[in-house]
């Protein structure tokens, strides 16, 4: 009896000053991993409220108001936490190309276990930055060894984005060798992507739309596409296809809102077709003087892409968890915001086993701290705005196995030197 007081002492204690307390059982325990005390925001489903989730090797297997601390293995205190699904990041750039030093020779991409955990990114999808000549290296290289799960869309460009004149290779898109790997890929190519492509011509764009519908995969348009109109571009996107860089606002492109910030009839016509709007934000993709008038009249962009690259990360993107505090800021709720970078995209890639918290569902789980202060959040075009709440990923989980703990929430507390006096 006195043992179990002094735990649920240590367990107040270790709320109140922010450390966790971990405790490791005997293996009788029903549960490998307890997660404990936070709140549960799992937009699928509705969940949102306090509740503990408790897991055996990579599945969620019981979640419930209170599950007792003795019946797992493991178990981290997250009070005053949010545990959402893994967060799934839409636009992403993580394979380095065909040259062994790619990551350190100044091209964009970044290697995913460089970014992703330590920002609650379980799931990255990458946008055309390989194609079919070189997918299979991709493959090798970074999707089988990489912690985060990486899934691809597949340029029509062959040699994938090695930049220009490469990329705008009309002779390199050839449908029927890509449909090849898409087809002996299926569980990590989830759709084709066509942009980067600034000359005139519409083979880039009708090549990738043919491949699309023939491997019965979304289309993702990178708005880099000046000799095709914005019309043009949403007249060929059928339902479940994505245009990114949605509130984009650069002198080749016209912006989504006209000059009073409503947004214009085609892009309200493309979703009601049910054409997705990623938000990509990149080092150049992302304005407020489109997004806040858009999101103020209701039209919110369907997945939070970050278009992850190596700029992006040092310019106004950040991280995926900056970009949700500043669709905070802009007027979302927690909720919308959650959805948009879990269960939103999940479905948009037809991944319907990702993205959503349940009995049964994959252990990809992210744990966020919703810090309250004063903070600034940036666009593109220099400009700031600021808001009240701040997300920052606390631990990361991916199909069961911890891959970022921030705090040492699973460690042993170490109790030798006792340098600010015994934790208790
Ligand atoms: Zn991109």
């Amino acid at each position: 009896m006195i043992h179990r007081i002094l735990i649920s002492a240590a367990f107040c204690l270790a709320g109140a000053t922010g450390h966790a307390q971990t405790k490791k059982k005997p293996t009788t325990a029903t549960y490998d991993l307890l997660l404990r005390g936070a709140k549960v925001v799992d937009p699928r489903s509705g969940l949102d409220g306090r509740y503990d989730v408790a897991l055996v090797a990579d599945r969620v297997v019981r979640i419930a108001r209170h599950i007792p601390a003795d019946s797992a293995k493991r178990v981290a205190d997250l009070r005053g936490c949010l545990v959402v699904p893994g967060l799934i990041d839409l636009h992403t750039h993580v394979f380095a190309g065909s040259a062994p030093n790619r990551f350190a020779d100044g091209q964009s991409s970044v290697n995913p276990d460089h970014h992703c955990p330590m920002n609650g990114v379980t799931t990255v999808v990458d946008a055309g930055t390989s194609g079919w000549r070189n997918f299979e290296l991709f493959r090798r290289q970074i999707m089988e060894g990489s912690r985060t799960r990486v899934l691809a869309f597949l340029n029509i460009v062959g040699n994938g984005m090695m930049g220009k004149p490469s990329e705008e290779d009309t002779t390199d898109m050839e449908v029927a060798p890509a449909l090849d790997m898409m087809r002996r890929h299926p569980d990590r190519i989830v759709g084709v992507k066509v942009g980067h492509f600034e000359r005139p011509g519409r083979h880039h764009w009708l090549s990738a739309r043919t491949l699309a519908r023939q491997a019965g995969k979304p289309l993702f348009v990178e708005c880099h596409l000046p000799d095709i109109s914005l019309e043009e571009q949403l007249a060929g996107l059928g339902k479940g296809d994505f245009i990114t860089h949605s509130f984009e606002q650069v002198r080749e492109r016209k912006p989504i809102t006209d000059s009073l910030g409503a947004v214009i009839d085609a892009v309200m016509e493309a979703r009601a077709r049910g054409v997705l709007f990623d938000l990509g934000h990149g080092g150049a993709g992302f304005w407020f003087d489109q997004a806040i008038p858009a999101i103020r009249s209701g039209f919110l962009p369907n997945t939070l892409g970050t278009d992850l690259h190596r700029s992006s990360i040092a310019g106004s993107m950040k991280s995926l968890p900056n970009v949700l505090s500043k669709c905070l800021a802009m007027g979302m709720t927690l909720r919308e915001t959650i959805e948009r970078a879990t269960w939103g995209p999940a479905q948009a890639i037809g991944r319907q086993d990702l993205g959503h918290l349940s009995e049964g569902s994959i252990a990809d789980i992210t744990v966020l701290r919703m810090e309250k202060g004063r903070f600034g959040f940036q666009d593109a075009g220099g400009e700031r705005i600021r808001g009240r709440w701040n997300l920052m990923a606390d631990m990361t989980i991916r199909e069961g196995r911890v891959i970022w703990d921030l705090q040492g929430r699973l460690s042993q507390s170490w109790s030798r030197g006792m340098l600010n006096g015994p934790e208790k």
